[in-house]
């Protein structure tokens, strides 16, 4: 069976009055049908933009696709027309953003929002459209789901938001559900909730699964492997397990030890000290030198291309033999 998306060398270049922004810089990377990837990185990373890109979403201008390939089950969507990249994305590709009250709209009920769905893509009655949008507040797990279809987004909380955003998502049974940071808004404990409702209708749906995060933190327990973005590269790429106990990386080993953990409460986080370089006037050399605990003077002339560190695994670094064997 055919990969479900494949990302070949995305480019996307954003143009800026103070020149060209090399938003997202060469990413590659593959989700097959019931597999979750992580995209982590620090906001302007270009991860929320990949996933822009994925979705035909890209504000044009001043976003430009400048190079590479978007494959859903080997069909470019950059390269199929406009209205045909529409439709496959609009019957197999869906997203859950972070900010859920901005996404649905306010003068209508939810019960209203979700059966349109059902009657402009699958022709259904409006009874019918109705029972499903029931069906589908059930499934997110959303109580006494016939009162609440009833009711309009403001009058839900941040969490049961995100479960209708979620629901509204997996309406036109997606083969793969992006979600930006679909849990930032929202307090620790409801996040990890939201989380664990996605994982479970994932596994259930065998649907591809992009988690989109700045938090590391969130990665562990839902995704299966990971691609950090910096500066619009990916820095490492690697199965979660591996990642978590031997980063190849220094910007990941950086990001993991700013991790909130329950068991070293009270410990100071150390936090990654600097900012990411200005995108449109990158230095040569690595773009994480300046930041870099490990950085020698190669660093700051060549730039480190993703390369094999180990089965499945591959980082952006000159030194990463090094950094995965200092734990
Ligand atoms: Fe640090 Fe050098 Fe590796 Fe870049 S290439 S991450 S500066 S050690
Ligand atoms: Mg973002």
């Amino acid at each position: 069976t055919a990969t479900l998306l494949r990302v070949e060398d995305l480019r996307v270049e954003f143009h800026t009055r103070d020149g060209i922004a090399k938003a997202v810089n060469g990413a590659s990377f593959s989700v097959e049908s019931g597999e979750t990837l992580a995209i982590v990185g620090e906001s302007g990373s270009g991860k929320s933009v990949t996933s822009q890109a994925i979705m035909g979403i890209l504000e044009s201008p001043p976003a430009r696709i400048a190079g590479g390939e978007v494959l859903f089950h080997n069909v470019d969507l950059l390269k199929l027309g406009k209205e045909r990249a529409r439709r496959v994305r609009g019957n197999h590709v869906a997203m859950v953003f972070q900010d859920a009250l901005s996404a649905l709209n306010p003068v209508w009920t939810v019960g209203f929002q979700l059966s349109e769905l059902f009657r402009q893509h699958r022709g259904m009655s409006k009874k019918d459209a109705m029972a499903r949008s029931l069906e589908l507040l059930d499934l997110v797990k959303i109580p006494a789901a016939a009162q609440r279809l009833k009711e309009y987004p403001h009058q839900f909380s941040g969490g049961m938001r995100q479960r209708v955003m979620i629901a509204m998502a997996l309406a036109l049974d997606p083969d793969l559900l992006i979600a930006d940071e679909p849990t930032t808004a929202l307090d620790v404990t409801v996040q990890a909730q939201i989380m664990r409702l996605l994982k479970e209708i994932q596994i259930e749906r065998h649907m591809g699964l992009i988690l989109i995060t700045h938090d590391l933190g969130v990665v562990a327990d839902v995704a299966d492997k990971i691609s950090v973005m910096y500066a619009g590269r990916i820095v490492e790429q690697a199965p979660v397990l591996e990642t978590f106990a031997t980063p190849a990386h220094p910007y990941t080993k950086a990001l993991l030890k700013s991790i909130p953990r329950l068991d070293t409460k009270g410990q100071r986080l150390e936090i990654i000290k600097g900012l990411p370089p200005v995108l449109t006037n990158l230095p040569p050399g690595c773009n994480f030198a300046p930041r870099c605990a490990y950085a020698q003077e190669i660093c700051t002339r060549e730039l480190p291309v993703l390369a094999t560190v180990a089965a499945d695994r591959a980082a952006a670094c000159h030194f990463s033999s090094e950094v995965i064997q200092d734990v």
